[in-house]
């Protein structure tokens, strides 16, 4: 909007917040929609692009609405190319680096297919991506529609929910309420956290080009999360102490963006580094001390309710091939009668 585009903002606030666009409503610029992209995406009048970003995105968000996550990567997805084809648009997809699953290939470079497991709890994200990648890799072969796909690294910055479930709004909730920052399993898994900004920067540079991709978007700096959490204790001054929690099933150990296509062809790359991007996610939630106690419990809660899963991490390991009846029977219980049965 600042650049002059006018933007209709779709969205059913499942994972949102519509604080995050009230200073916007009032923008000559702007309309808003409260919609569910996988019942219907109709926009009257003139659109130039479809930027499609509806999903959850959070592990507690998409674990405890499993189908409905399916539903907006699989239906959600197609309405939304069937928007752009009306209208003769760019369309661009909001992919992930959960494409390449828990990665045998380090760093992740766009030719990589990944290591997904598609039977579990995590699935219902990954292979919702993978089949959006799919059918709008199709709509282009298809139909000629200029499409264009967007793989997202871990992401985080201001707007983000406190209560989102992710790490870095997690540890910097539970250390600003001095709760004890939860490390899931040794910590010694790594990710790449991108600032917010960056990202966006990179999406606007997808949009405006005519080039399919994939793209890696994300920060090539890698983490563990232990060093995270030390430099979110760091930044705050927190005196909160490190609690270990069970490691999720099928956390991917690893994960950093090989970016060179996306310096190469789209000409961007990240510029915030995670101590000038901790600073300002920092600031943004310290500036919101009436959420965060309320925020901290509701993240235990979710640790609490996604116990089910984790105690199935047995069943369910990277060398396991063909999965047994009984491993079967033990992985598909907990994901559809735990989180599904008692989230929204
Ligand atoms: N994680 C953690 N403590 C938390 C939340 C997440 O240790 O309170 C870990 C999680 O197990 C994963 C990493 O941090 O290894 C990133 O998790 P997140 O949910 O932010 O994103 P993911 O990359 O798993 O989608």
């Amino acid at each position: 909007m600042r650049r002059g585009d006018s933007v209709v903002c779709l969205d059913d606030f499942s994972t949102g917040d519509p604080e995050n666009i009230a200073p916007l409503l009032s923008h000559p610029g702007f309309a808003f929609q409260h919609a569910d992209v996988s019942v219907s995406a109709e926009v009257a009048g003139r659109v130039d692009a479809v930027a499609h970003l509806a999903s959850p995105a959070s592990p507690p968000d998409y674990l405890r609405r499993p189908l409905e996550t399916l539903r907006v990567g699989s239906r959600g997805t197609e309405n939304a190319l069937r928007l752009a084809l009306r209208h003769d648009a760019r369309f661009i997809l909001a992919s992930t680096s959960e494409i390449y699953g828990d990665p045998l290939v380090h760093p992740q470079e766009e030719a990589y297919w990944g290591n997904v497991n598609s039977i579990g709890p995590r699935s219902v994200y990954d292979e919702a991506k993978r089949y959006a990648e799919a059918v709008s890799a199709a709509y282009r072969r298809t139909h000629g529609l200029n499409v264009g796909i967007a793989r997202i690294f871990n992401t985080y910055g201001p707007r983000m929910r406190p209560h989102d479930g992710r790490v870095v709004s997690s540890f910097i909730t539970q250390a600003l309420t001095g709760e004890p920052l939860t490390i899931y399993g040794d910590g010694k898994q790594t990710r790449s956290f991108c600032y917010v900004d960056d990202l966006v920067r990179g999406l606007l540079a997808l949009l405006d080009s005519s080039e399919m991709g994939p793209f890696n978007l994300g920060n090539p700096v890698e983490r563990t999360v232990t060093e995270l959490a030390e430099a979110v204790l760091a930044m705050t001054g927190s005196p909160s102490e490190v609690k270990h929690h069970p490691l999720p099933v099928d956390d991917p150990v690893r994960r950093r963006p090989v970016i060179t296509r996306a310096r190469e062809v789209l000409g961007w790359e990240p510029e915030i580094d995670i101590t000038e991007g901790l600073r300002r996610t920092v600031a943004y939630f310290a500036a919101r001390p009436d959420r965060l106690g309320a925020s901290a419990a509701a993240i235990r809660g979710d640790q609490d309710e996604t116990v089910p899963l984790t105690a199935v991490t047995g069943a369910a390991t990277a060398t396991q091939t063909i999965p047994g009846p009984a491993a079967e029977t033990t992985g598909a219980t907990p994901a559809t009668a735990g989180p599904s049965g008692s989230g929204g």
